[in-house]
């Protein structure tokens, strides 16, 4: 039919028709023939059947592929397209939901886009997060939440938050939060088995664009690092309190019996005079470590690294150490290779130094000390050895910590500050090496201090 009656030729068919009947309706009206009517009739039939055939084929049809995409595009296929060109206003028409659909599917990809990077968000952030609603019922927690307190989402999504959150303080947050409609922080220990964490909870409430309350978001943090390093550092100054606390109250003690009479008794003076300045040399000690140990750690701290001849470094040593050994009839055995290291010399010697104080310190008259220094390809190593008392196994990894002391007594009466080796640590660790300490109670220890001869920066 559309071959047939193509344009404009189905208009002048359709012309043709109309004309043919106008004048059957006119001849019908003058001469009242019933076949002239019949015939009419006929015609015009067939001209209402061409006129609707038309407007079906032009009009209607060319919608049919439009309806079908906009029916794909409600469902939310956006990358759908009208295919078919029509012409006219179906056409237009086509264009414009074509368009359309382009724009719908750059605004559903960005709202993906941004979907995806806020979850990812959400999911690797170390915070634990839960959304609870107005209801009290949990729409959300994160992936950090789940390995917190364990379960899988499914155990915490849709229900009541005081049925699934074991733990009292998160709900008193929640209804403080639903009550005060204002942000409320809480801490709590929680236990699992033997191992206890830290958290800290910041809830917020949540309102809505008419500033009507729709709920609350909890964040929580894994505090338990902080909270050790607080405890650190409060140890640290009850420590420092304590060390300095014991010297200075012997100095005035000493200091107020010798202003109490005992000035004027010869013999007890110059005793009190010997203690009152071995108790301030100690103090000196501790805070000279002390000192040091702050410069060490400060981030601002650099080495003043340069090419050091070793024997040269031991040798300077030698002297300060001989000394010491030989006041305990200590047998000290140094052997150094020829060898030559970038490192920061001041240092180094403060290193082998408590190495080997320590050694003479907790070696039994008579015993044996050395220093060896040796090298293999571009690793220094550094070994001080001793016979003396030893150290049990299980506390060699608390050597370094500050203030540790195998047994506080004997420390002390060596004049040791309980730094040595936390100064040693810090050194080592600065210069990119490594210690290792291999001891047995009652046979004796060794250190062994391992550091790259060759540094590229600096
Ligand atoms: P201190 O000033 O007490 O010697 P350090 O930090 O140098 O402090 O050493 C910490 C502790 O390690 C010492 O108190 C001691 O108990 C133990 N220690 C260190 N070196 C030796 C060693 N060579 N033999 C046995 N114990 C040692």
């Amino acid at each position: 039919m559309r071959a047939i009656f193509k344009q404009p030729l189905r208009n002048y068919v359709i012309g043709l028709f109309m004309l043919i009947s106008i004048m059957g309706i006119i001849l019908w009206t003058t001469h009242s023939n019933i076949i002239l009517f019949g015939a009419t009739l006929g015609v015009l039939f067939i001209i209402i059947v061409l006129i609707f055939m038309h407007v079906l084929d032009k009009y209607v049809k060319p919608l049919d592929p439009i309806i079908e995409t906009v029916h794909e595009m409600v469902q939310g296929h956006y990358v759908t397209r009208v295919q078919q060109q029509a012409s006219g206003k179906a056409g237009e028409l086509s264009k414009e939901i074509n368009i359309l659909a382009q724009n719908l599917n750059e605004l559903s990809t960005n709202e993906q886009i941004q979907k995806e990077q806020l979850s990812t968000i959400i999911n690797n952030t170390e915070s634990g997060i839960v959304l609870i609603n107005e209801k009290g019922y949990i729409h959300f927690v994160n992936r950090k939440f789940i390995n917190m307190f364990g379960q899988t989402t499914k155990h915490y999504h849709g229900y009541l938050y005081y049925d699934v959150l074991r733990y009292e303080e998160i709900h008193q947050v929640v209804q403080d939060i639903f009550l005060h409609e204002k942000n409320i922080k809480a801490f709590f220990a929680k236990k699992d088995h033997l191992k206890t964490s830290y958290i800290e909870v910041l809830g917020a409430p949540i309102f809505d664009e008419n500033n009507r309350f729709k709920g609350s978001v909890l964040v929580l943090y894994d505090i338990t690092d902080f909270k050790k390093l607080e405890n650190m550092r409060k140890d640290f100054v009850a420590n420092v309190s304590h060390e300095l606390k014991t010297p200075i109250t012997s100095i005035k003690g000493f200091a107020e019996t010798l202003a109490n009479g005992a000035i004027h008794n010869e013999e007890r003076r110059e005793e009190f005079v010997q203690i009152i300045y071995d108790e301030s040399s100690r103090l000196q000690l501790l805070i000279e470590d002390l000192l040091t140990l702050s410069r060490l750690e400060h981030d601002g701290f650099y080495l003043h690294i340069s090419d050091t001849d070793m024997v040269e470094l031991v040798e300077s040593i030698r002297p300060m150490i001989a000394l010491k050994a030989e006041e305990k009839s200590i047998n000290l055995n140094i052997n150094v290779e020829d060898v030559q290291a970038d490192l920061d010399r001041k240092k180094v010697k403060q290193v082998i130094l408590n190495l080997l104080n320590n050694a003479i310190n907790y070696t039994a008259d008579k015993g044996e000390v050395s220093l060896e220094v040796t090298h293999e390809e571009k690793q220094l190593y550094i070994i001080v050895r001793d016979n003396g008392i030893g150290i049990d196994q299980e506390l060699i990894p608390r050597l370094f910590e500050r203030f540790y002391r195998v047994d506080q007594a004997r420390s002390r009466n060596t004049g040791g500050t309980g730094l040595g080796l936390a100064i040693v640590k810090h050194i080592v660790e600065l210069h990119d090496g490594h210690i290792e300490i291999d001891s047995q109670l009652g046979e004796g220890s060794s250190f062994t201090i391992m550091l790259p001869i060759e540094r590229t920066s600096e």
